[in-house]
């Protein structure tokens, strides 16, 4: 495993669910092999015996998408969970190209992806259109000789 690799597990596993504190065990001795023949960056993953099994949900309950070099949503990363170990890291791409592992500044953790009523952006994502009253509404130009 490489420490990008390494790196975007622990990102994973930093939250809190059900189960994660058994994955974060086997996260210490997992190995990796490629995953997809497609060319994008899934990975399976190989828990070594006498690990602790976990009660994970397959997939972790962790919305996370991953962004482009413009800030696009380009994929969603899913951490499956087999029989409680861990089985693989999966870059589900949402457009034709495959879309390579990507790096933890990539991935964006509250996007709203399954879950109602979640912040809908954190720092700069995509340009939300479905913003709720994020910013106040721009006034007409009355304001614009200052205050008297
Ligand atoms: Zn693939």
């Amino acid at each position: 495993m490489t420490a990008d690799e390494a790196e975007l597990l622990d990102a994973v596993l930093g939250h809190e669910f059900p189960g994660v504190l058994e994955l974060r065990e086997q996260a210490r001795q997992v190995r990796v092999s490629p995953g997809c023949a497609c060319g994008c960056g899934t990975l399976d993953l190989h828990v070594p015996d006498g690990m602790p099994r976990s009660s994970a949900a397959n997939p972790v309950q962790v919305d996370m998408g991953v962004v482009d070099a413009d800030g696009d949503l380009v994929a969603t990363l899913l951490l499956f969970v087999h029989d409680g170990w861990l089985s693989s890291l999966e870059v589900a791409g949402w457009l034709e190209d495959p879309v390579a592992l990507p790096r933890v500044e990539q991935l964006r953790w509250d996007l709203d992806l399954s879950l109602p009523g979640r912040p809908a952006r954190r720092g700069a994502a995509r340009p939300a259109s479905d913003d709720e009253g994020a910013a106040p509404p721009s006034r007409p130009g009355w304001d614009s000789g200052g205050r008297d």
